[in-house]
């Protein structure tokens, strides 16, 4: 099968070739470990999740390096204010991360480097960019980048030559387009920084943001790989450095696909910590919903969208895969003899047309759309006692395979009498809502209807509520 992905490089859909055959070198930019991940940036990782089990589904052996940024200005802003020490602090929201990623059941990576444990590399790294020419060191005694000696930066981004400013320095390591300018490798240590410095040739400091994936990309895939990918926001600068760092250090082309996801959105503003307008996974736990349910609404856009994020959707999500479970039930109950020809090339039909529009830039709503279509027509032959035990049977192999991409369905989960259903967690949406509009009676008829449906709503500080069955 021909396999064909958006190069954000390119600004067009190509093939992909990969460099070894059969095998794919995958690096996903990964957490900044100042806070539980919210969302947003776990849209990111589930695209990324997605991407990693279409090429596995395809045959190719993937190898992901998924780095933890456990060292940046916003680590060592936020340990200090929480008056830890970095490595302790960063620990916590490490764990955090693994926890989530287990409860979204992302695929583990097969390498997740920290950047504090690879200070050496980057050290290396810069002294290689300072043999060469392309980096200096400037009064302030940090290591900037020379974006004037590297012809090519801006490529990536599309930024004019002539909107550069080379010379210009920029020490942050999040910064716009319009400020591009000549940016830091290495920091010079200063109070802000606290206790967090390691020695190099430049004197004490730490690395800047940017040369941290560079660094722990070359040496756990090499200095040229397949595919580098991330939120469209690490498009610039972080991806732009990214390659300016490693293509003047080794002279060659670095990365031959670039996968960029655009946005969750909350209200049509960007998910961001920043902002404020996000939640975290466990935000949406502590209300009640699952994993899967969270990964069904986060799979179901394609990766290059936006999506808004709604708790109808969620509802919704919780509905379709409440009917899936019913569904899976039913086909295993089927009893009819046959041979499973009644349903063998829909099945086939179904399995071709989800693979190609996987492998179509990964186009998850057509894969969906299979989903639904092949289980309408098992029902519509259980309806009319057509479909044979060797049909049915058949029909849930297809759907763990729809499942080997998707990892939300659970094909042999016996439904639960105690799920709580999309209504009632609607109802208690709403509530929530009109408690804080302080809108109290609103709430407690909400909350009664609620009761008389048969369940209980119980509430913990923060807005925080929870739902159980009487
Ligand atoms: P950070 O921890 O800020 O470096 O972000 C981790 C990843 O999440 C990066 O790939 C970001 O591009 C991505 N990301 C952040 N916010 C969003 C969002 N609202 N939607 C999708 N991806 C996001
Ligand atoms: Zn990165």
């Amino acid at each position: 099968m021909e396999i064909k992905f958006f190069n954000t490089m390119e600004r067009r859909t190509m093939e992909f070739n990969a460099i070894k055959p059969g095998e794919v070198g995958l690096y996903t930019c990964g957490p900044t470990v100042y806070n539980f991940a919210h969302i947003g940036n776990f849209r990111a990782y589930m695209f990324e999740d997605i991407l990693k089990r279409t090429l596995e589904y395809f045959g190719y052996k993937v190898h992901q390096v998924m780095n933890l940024t456990d060292v940046d200005d916003k680590t060592i802003r936020d340990s200090r204010a929480a008056g830890l020490p970095l490595r302790t602090f960063t620990e916590k929201y490490k764990k955090a991360f693994f926890e989530d990623i287990k409860a979204l059941n992302i695929e583990p990576a097969e390498i997740y480097p920290a950047a504090t444990d690879h200070i050496p590399e980057m050290i290396a790294l810069i002294q290689t960019l300072m043999d060469k020419g392309f980096a200096y060191q400037a009064e302030d005694k940090c290591i900037y980048f020379s974006i004037d000696k590297f012809p090519a930066y801006g490529r990536l981004a599309r930024i004019d030559r002539e909107n550069q400013r080379a010379g210009v320095r920029i020490n942050s390591d999040e910064y716009a387009k319009d400020s591009v300018a000549d940016f830091a490798l290495w920091k010079a240590w200063d109070e802000n920084d606290g206790d967090v410095k390691w020695d190099s040739p430049w004197g004490p400091g730490r690395p800047g943001w940017h040369i941290e994936c560079s660094a722990m990309s070359s040496k756990y895939l090499g200095t040229a790989f397949d595919i580098h990918t991330g939120g469209i926001d690490n498009m610039f600068p972080h991806h732009e450095d990214e390659i300016a760092q490693s293509e003047a250090a080794s002279g060659k082309k670095w990365v031959n696909y670039w996968l960029h996801c655009e946005h969750l959105m909350l209200n049509g503003e960007k998910m961001s910590k920043s902002l404020g307008n996000f939640y975290t996974l466990r935000d949406l736990q502590a209300k009640g919903w699952l994993g899967k349910e969270i990964r069904w609404v986060l799979a179901g856009a394609h990766y290059r969208k936006k999506l808004n994020f709604t708790f109808e959707a969620l509802a919704q999500a919780r509905e379709t895969l409440n009917r899936f479970t019913a569904f899976f039930s039913r086909m295993r109950g089927v009893n009819a003899a046959g041979d499973g020809s009644e349903i063998a090339e829909k099945i086939r039909l179904s399995l071709e047309k989800f693979g190609a529009a996987m492998a179509d830039d990964l186009n998850t709503a057509e894969a969906l759309a299979q989903l639904f279509d092949l289980s309408r027509e098992a029902n519509r032959l259980a309806d009319t006692g057509t479909l044979s035990a060797k049909g049915a049977l058949a029909v849930l192999e297809a759907f763990k395979q729809f499942d080997r991409i998707l990892g939300c369905l659970e094909v042999d989960k016996e439904p639960e009498a105690e799920d709580i259903p999309a209504e009632i967690t609607a109802l208690a949406e709403e509530r929530a809502a009109a408690r804080k509009a302080k809108n109290f009676a609103e709430s407690d008829r909400l909350r009664d209807e609620i009761s008389s449906r048969g369940y209980l709503i119980e509430d913990a500080p923060g807005g925080v509520w929870k739902l159980k069955k009487k």
